[in-house]
């Protein structure tokens, strides 16, 4: 299921309900912690059992509440009936590169790795991109009240949605980091919430995350009415990794993390600032995406 944090997965929760495929959340399965893999199995226990009770006090304190709209739900990090039937979570078919779902199969049964047309035409600087969601009116709510109003705890429950749309990417990645704000953005929001999604991917995935890897040299106007070629310039050579990190990423595989990928250019320039400063390749997980129709 898509919920964070069901390790019982018996409470009736949205993520049973028909249609999603079952399965235990990134991160939370028993002995996939590296800390409990090199523990006896009382160690493991322990630690799942002061978890439940550090929830339960938690939940006490503040009931947990759906992600989107606020209603009262069974636990933290879940959404609700309502909200989650609301969401369109991507899936196949979609373009083996930029991760843009095809209405059909343009070749069924064939298993070939299918591109769309964008993507033959002038295939993107990064490898390969995947979203959990489609970016409607639905998610739009979903990233707007994680990007605003401090609903900072979604992020464990994005990042595992985000492990499930993209495992092999994140299983293929050897450094995990967020496409950055500016400065005085930042200053104003107070966090970066693409940050907070990579770190808490890191973490669940154990594999190593740099939230400082790239830095935003300038604060970009809002790419809300450009063309994509507009927005392609608008954020050319904004990006660079941060000096000292260039030996980090040479030769390595990194794994970009964003909140909302629209056109693509962002992602596009941070990618190929990676690969200037040496990565082998980028992949790009975002949690929403904008599809053309
Ligand atoms: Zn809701
Ligand atoms: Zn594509």
């Amino acid at each position: 299921m898509w919920n964070h944090g069901s390790e019982t997965g018996t409470e009736g929760s949205p993520g049973e309900s028909p249609g999603e495929s079952p399965g235990e959340s990134p991160g939370e399965s028993p002995g996939d912690r590296p800390e409990e893999r090199a523990r006896p199995w009382a160690g493991a226990f322990w630690s799942s059992a002061v978890r439940r009770s550090l929830r339960s006090t938690v939940d006490l304190l503040l009931p947990p509440r759906c992600l989107s709209c606020g209603a009262l739900v069974d636990r933290q990090g879940a959404l609700c009936v309502t909200c989650w039937s609301g969401m369109t979570f991507v899936s196949d078919p979609q373009c083996a590169r930029c991760g843009l779902p095809f209405d059909h199969d343009p070749a069924p049964g064939l298993g070939r790795e299918m591109h769309c047309g964008a993507c033959l035409r002038e295939p993107p600087p990064y490898d390969r991109a995947r979203a959990v969601l489609r970016y409607d009116d639905a998610s739009r709510r979903l990233v707007l009240g994680f990007k605003h109003a401090d609903r900072t705890e979604a992020a464990a429950t994005f990042a595992a949605w985000m492990a499930r749309a993209a495992p092999q990417l994140v299983a293929d990645s050897a450094v995990i980091a967020p496409v950055p704000l500016h400065w005085r953005r930042l200053f104003g929001r107070r966090y970066n919430q693409s940050a907070l999604l990579s770190q808490a991917l890191a973490a669940q995935s154990g594999r190593p995350g740099l939230p400082d890897l790239l830095v935003r040299h300038r604060a970009t106007p809002s790419q809300g009415r450009l063309s994509a070629t507009q927005r392609r310039r608008n954020v050319a050579g904004v990006f660079a990794v941060r000096a000292g990190h260039a030996e980090v990423l040479r030769g390595r595989r990194l794994l970009l993390v964003d909140d909302v990928m629209t056109t693509g250019a962002t992602v596009g320039a941070c990618a190929r600032a990676a690969l200037a400063a040496g990565a082998q390749a980028v992949d790009v997980v975002v949690l929403a995406r904008a599809v053309r129709d």
